[in-house]
């Protein structure tokens, strides 16, 4: 039966609504990354390219955009086995759905007129490898569609989606932007960059689901700093319902659920409203300090990913930003922004602190952060979580560097702030910092622009565990260290953060990873310079008795996790807490520390 296997699609969702006659409560289970409720319509992310740039390419380059090319296939073959590897997990019904559909994109990105007809056309031409791709599909559906028969016209579109997949690696676009959606859509993708969450309005988004993605990827993260509630890796949602479908997206439990019908709707909506009660109420501890039962006093301050959730951090009452990640500023944009633009960008956030401190670190570019107009410097590590990202980049590129310090040290004229460099693994790294930022200060005295006086304090990331190691000497050079236990725990187990198929092992409680946290606190306190979490532990209520334990003063979070961390930490007594940290950091089993954090948790 040649046609059979073509009922669904695993991007683009044209396949029928949760099954065929619609499948009532049809549920899939994936990972929740960010919690709450959202009840709504599914827009189904259509991989299609919009616009495929064409250029002609010089001689001498051809090979070079032959390279682009294999790339993005050795991407594509990932990104499909991946999804297929998930597969087999499935329930067999839909694993029949989709295996074989995935087989057949795999068998056409190893080897066949693609693959061979796109390098061939590039030097033929002289064009650009996206051109190429899409000139060779054509050719190959219209041969397809040319004899009239059902198994060939499904041959026809797997090429067109393989082609779809490859163009969409080599330009790097983001999903469209999702501003013209019906307010309340839930957005069911196959995967989303953080540079295409960064699109999303919470205004208008309810929620979001995709086949792939881990629990602290970017990706993540910035769904809990929106308020966004999202679901990751439910493989086979995108393949099984189609935009219009009611969804709805339990993002504390991982669930969504397709067709839901009368009861189950109603006690979704009872959840939600609940949800949204107790939110109210933990708003109340807005003005209320983050003070344990004895008397110890903690500092709550947030992680910001995109300027609006500045308003959510002032809300929750956060006492300065621990963290700007500035990469927002070079996402979804062709060109880089200049120091004048950052610099505007960076003023704004700093003056609407109103005095608190406000971190900035510097573009943590690479691994799954890519920024499109860095693209062709970073883009091709077959190891970007090891390669030349973060700080190496801006040691790289020090005009890069230039002209974010530059940007930092005006913004500083108004307001405090500190400087702090990501991906720290040696001493020299530092220096070379510091030779860069009393080059960028003495440029602008001399232009005689207004800059922070004193200069800020400069801070490393502890989120490689050599550098944890290293903290004693790191602590030397700086003037305070945030512990990125989000890098820390992947880089210690080497497990990709966000690959929802070794989520099951990321565990920032493995006792590895706490020693390296206690190194760092410890470093700190001896050497007289404070240590900060930043990591998405810091975020989640279930760590702050662990971490107040081990000696941190400040945690910097996701800015909607305030008012919850908050809640938990004044519940704590601080002699308490530093007792069960301290027989937790006995235990070698991480099952054992689990249960010992949930049992201090549970006595609150
Ligand atoms: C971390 O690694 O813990 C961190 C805070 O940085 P990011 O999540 O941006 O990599
Ligand atoms: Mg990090």
């Amino acid at each position: 039966m040649k046609t059979d296997r073509r009922g669904k699609h695993p991007t683009t969702g044209r396949g029928s609504a949760g099954g065929t006659p619609k499948t009532v409560n049809a549920a899939y289970q994936g990972i929740g990354v960010s919690p709450g409720i959202a009840i709504g319509p599914a827009h189904v992310v259509e991989s299609g390219i919009p616009q495929v740039p064409e250029y002609t390419v010089e001689a001498d380059a051809l090979d070079a955009e032959v390279a682009r090319f294999e790339a993005a296939i050795a991407k594509a073959r990932k990104q499909v086995g991946k999804l297929r590897n998930k597969a087999d997990a499935l329930p067999n019904t839909m694993l029949d759905e989709l295996g074989p559909l995935l087989d057949a994109h795999a068998a056409m990105l190893r080897s066949g007129r693609l693959t061979r007809g796109v390098p061939a056309r590039i030097h033929e031409h002289g064009i650009n490898a996206e051109a190429a791709v899409q000139a060779v599909v054509g050719e190959l559906v219209r041969g397809l569609a040319a004899v009239d028969d059902a198994y060939l016209a499904a041959r026809a579109q797997d090429v067109r989606e393989v082609g779809d997949r490859i163009i969409r690696n080599l330009t790097e676009t983001p999903y469209q932007a999702f501003s013209m959606l019906p307010v309340g859509s839930i957005v069911v993708a196959e995967e989303l960059s953080p540079a295409d969450t960064a699109l999303m309005d919470p205004a208008r988004v309810g929620g979001f689901a995709t086949a792939l993605g881990g629990p602290d990827s970017h990706t993540a993260i910035m769904a809990r700093s929106m308020g966004i509630p999202a679901v990751l890796g439910a493989t086979a949602l995108p393949a099984r319902v189609r935009s219009g479908t009611v969804l709805i997206v339990d993002g504390e439990a991982g669930r969504v659920i397709a067709n839901p019908d009368a009861d189950t709707l109603a006690d979704y909506r009872r959840r939600a409203q609940a949800l949204i009660r107790l939110e109210r109420q933990l708003a109340r501890l807005r003005s209320q300090p983050a003070i344990t039962t004895d008397n110890a006093r903690i500092a709550l301050m947030a992680n910001l990913e995109l300027p609006r959730d500045l308003e959510t951090a002032r809300r929750g009452g956060a006492e300065g930003i621990g963290l700007l990640r500035t990469e927002f500023q070079f996402m979804n944009r062709p060109d880089l922004p200049s120091e004048d633009e950052q610099y505007a960008t960076l003023r704004q956030l700093v003056e609407g602190m109103h005095g608190k401190p406000v971190t900035i670190r510097t573009l943590d570019a690479g691994g799954e952060k890519l920024a499109t107009a860095l693209g062709d410097r970073i883009a091709h590590s077959a190891n970007p979580a090891l390669g030349l990202r973060a700080i190496r980049l801006a040691l790289k590129e020090p005009k890069l560097l230039e002209t974010q310090l530059a940007a930092i040290l005006r913004a500083g004229a108004h307001g405090p702030v500190r400087i702090l460099l990501p991906m720290i693994s040696s001493i020299t790294q530092v220096r070379a910092v510091r030779v860069i930022l009393t080059k960028v200060v003495r440029r602008l005295k001399r232009r005689k622009a207004r800059i922070a006086d004193p200069i800020p304090p400069l801070g490393v990331m502890i989120e490689i565990p050599g550098a944890a190691l290293a903290a004693d000497a790191l602590a030397l050079e700086c003037e305070f260290m945030a512990l990125g236990t989000n890098d820390l725990t992947m880089y210690t187990l080497a497990i990709d953060r966000g690959d929802e198929q070794v989520a099951d092992l990321y565990n920032p409680l493995h006792p590895a990873v706490l020693r390296l946290i206690r190194f760092t606190i410890d470093a700190g306190r001896r050497r007289g310079i404070p240590v900060s979490i930043c990591g998405e532990i810091a975020g989640d209520p279930r760590y702050a008795p662990l971490l107040v334990g081990l000696g941190v003063k400040e945690l910097s979070m996701g800015a909607a996790a305030l008012p919850r961390v908050k809640q938990r930490i004044r519940r704590l007594s601080l002699t308490a807490a530093t007792q069960r940290a301290a027989a937790i950091l006995d235990q070698v089993d991480e099952g054992r520390i689990a249960a010992l954090l949930d049992d201090f948790n549970d006595g609150l």
